[in-house]
């Protein structure tokens, strides 16, 4: 079969002819629906290096951690799984046994290094290939929704919604503000989940007028960048600031705007990862405003993900690529050149 292949720190993928890989115990084999091309496989293959931080993500293996497919086998001691059944990937794998792992939080498996890995496409083989293994406990039913635009549902999806989850209780009651910084795959669908399980008024902003646009679409008022960008959020506030940030870029810029729009008793969640920092202090900071990350979601979280997608209320936008076009998407993703989640369909 085709497959992504990333071979080595700081180097572009390949497409390459591999074995068709056999499902392990408690595994199934998945017929790839879709693959979405996530801005952290750039991140992967373009910015990463050896260090230690990165050593369960370190290649070659196929790349692809945003997966939906059916069921084409299944491994020794699998039962209750159909051939042909619609599956969302939860993509994270932990050892599925410590306390993290328990709440369904394997990206905080306590455990790693027993593991070798941190999931599918993530030093696991992914899914950006025509087929891909699975661990059972990692499969959310689809039911009769379409696997190929529900694959962007896990990350694009999962990411932005735990990352709300966590700031929900700033944004439950009337009169509260939501600002969305970077409309890409996450941050579009990080629009439509605040419309959908929050009352709060969402701002967004992105560098790229289309984004905004779609945006607006989604419901959100737009705040161009430029020297009065955070001024103009407040007054969309009535001055008191924004109740919860969710910057989906991460660099030192906008963690600067989430500082200086966050309200007191606000939350800046920073989800992307430029890698920018920032000054805090005692005197900086608002009163009993919080500055966090956070990493991917929980199995609950993605079927509650499922939910919202079989209610029609979030709807990813994607561009379908074939598979032996996944190497320009994945350019174009690296170039800012996507309107919308690449999602690499290997059979059409
Ligand atoms: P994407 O490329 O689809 O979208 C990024 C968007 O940010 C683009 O629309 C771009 O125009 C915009 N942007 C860039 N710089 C900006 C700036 N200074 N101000 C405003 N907008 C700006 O990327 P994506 O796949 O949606 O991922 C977004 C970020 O989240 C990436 O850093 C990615 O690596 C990260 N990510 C984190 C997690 C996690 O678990 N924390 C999971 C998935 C992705
Ligand atoms: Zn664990």
């Amino acid at each position: 079969m085709r497959a992504v292949m990333f071979r080595e720190w700081k180097t572009f993928p390949t497409i390459e002819e591999i074995e068709v890989p056999e499902p392990g115990p408690g595994e199934v084999l998945l017929k790839v629906a879709g693959a979405g091309a996530c801005h952290s496989d750039v991140a992967i293959f373009h910015d990463f290096e050896a260090d230690p931080n990165q050593g369960l993500m370190s290649p070659p293996y196929v790349l692809g951690h945003e997966n939906s497919g059916w069921v084409e086998a299944v491994g020794a001691g699998v039962t209750g799984f159909e051939v042909g059944a619609p599956y969302l990937v939860y993509g994270p794998i932990g050892c599925g046994h410590c306390r993290a792992c328990s709440r369904g939080q394997d990206t905080y498996c306590e455990k790693p290094t027993d593991v070798g890995y941190l999931g599918v496409g993530l030093g696991r083989n992914g899914g950006m290939a025509e087929y891909m293994t699975v661990p059972v406990r990692n499969l959310i039913p689809l039911g009769d929704a379409d696997p190929v635009a529900a694959a962007p549902l896990a990350d694009a999806g999962l990411t932005p919604y735990h990352a709300v989850k966590m700031a929900m209780p700033r944004l439950a009651g009337g009169g509260r503000h939501a600002l969305v910084i970077g409309l890409g795959g996450l941050g579009l669908v990080g629009v439509q989940i605040l419309k959908s399980v929050t009352g709060a008024q969402v701002i967004a902003t992105d560098v790229k007028p289309a984004a905004m646009a779609r945006a607006g679409q989604f419901g959100a008022v737009t705040v161009e960048g430029g020297a009065d960008q955070a001024e103009h959020i407040r007054e969309l506030t009535g001055g008191r600031g924004v109740d919860a940030v969710f910057d989906f870029v991460g660099s030192s810029s906008t963690i600067a705007l989430a500082q200086a729009t966050v309200a007191q008793r606000g939350a800046m969640q920073i989800v992307g990862i430029a890698g920018g920092s920032t000054e805090w202090s005692f005197f900086t900071n608002p009163y009993e405003a919080t500055l966090t990350n956070s990493y991917w979601g929980t199995i609950e979280d993605l079927y509650e993900v499922v939910d919202l997608y079989q209610a029609g209320l979030i709807v990813p936008d994607i561009e379908r690529f074939s598979l032996d076009d996944a190497l320009e998407a994945y350019r174009r993703l690296r170039d800012g050149e996507l309107d919308a989640r690449a999602v690499v369909v290997p059979h059409s």
